[in-house]
């Protein structure tokens, strides 16, 4: 196939020994054209004018993009360096992301524990209530509060209610009566109310009885 020298553009031949080939670009020329001698040509190596300026147009490039690279390499370096340590610090929150879910989860099962507990005691502490309450009632039926007794230092309750029972026309004693005492503190310095809680309730009902036929049983007022 015929050619055409690149620089005067006119035919080369394929027996025409005067003409070049360019490494590079593999445009051909004339060695006339180019100003080769005949002689000493390394025909290997040999670049154009077009091509040898662009290679070392390109010479300064390359140093550059050798900069660049080389500071990229290290950039890169420091960002891997910043990655594995953000790695490291994710991982430690993780770890305590884990512990701190595992922590939530004991306490949301003592909460539950506690609700349970609670509701329980509650349940029980009603029905204490209730017996008490109930207790209360029942203990109440046998008792009669007395108040405006005269209190003296050192006296013998139980003295004092059977010599009521006894102004009453009744014998209180050891077997009617449960227990007796006198009650907290009373206003404007009157005599402490006496409690008495007798052993049946037929016992308290006949002292009531009693104690409203004698109404005017001195010194002494009774409250059932
Ligand atoms: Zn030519
Ligand atoms: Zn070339």
């Amino acid at each position: 196939m015929p050619s055409n020298c690149n620089k005067c553009k006119n035919n080369i031949t394929r027996l025409d020994n005067d003409k070049i080939n360019c490494t590079n670009c593999e445009m051909m020329f004339h060695t006339r054209c180019v100003n080769l001698p005949d002689v000493n040509i390394n025909k290997d190596i040999w670049k154009c004018e077009n091509c040898v300026i662009k290679v070392k147009s390109k010479e300064p490039i390359l140093d550059e993009i050798l900069k660049e690279l080389r500071l990229l390499k290290s950039e890169h370096a420091e960002v891997q360096k910043s990655l594995n340590l953000c790695y490291e610090k994710i991982e430690d929150c993780n770890l305590i992301l884990k512990k701190q879910e595992q922590t939530l989860v004991e306490h949301l099962e003592r909460i539950e524990l506690l609700e349970t507990n609670n509701s329980t005691l509650r349940k029980e502490n009603l029905e204490l209530k209730r017996q008490i309450n109930d207790l209360e009632q029942y203990s109440r039926t046998n008792c009669v509060e007395i108040s405006g007794v005269p209190e003296f230092k050192d006296e013998n309750t139980m003295s004092v209610v059977q010599a009521a029972g006894t102004a009453l026309g009744l014998n209180l004693d050891s077997y009617t009566i449960d227990t007796c005492h006198r009650l907290k503190k009373n206003f404007n310095n009157q005599p402490r109310n006496i409690i008495v809680k007798f052993v049946r309730r037929l016992d308290k009902e006949e002292f009531l009885r009693c104690r409203r036929i004698k109404r005017n049983l001195s010194n002494y007022m009774l409250d059932p």
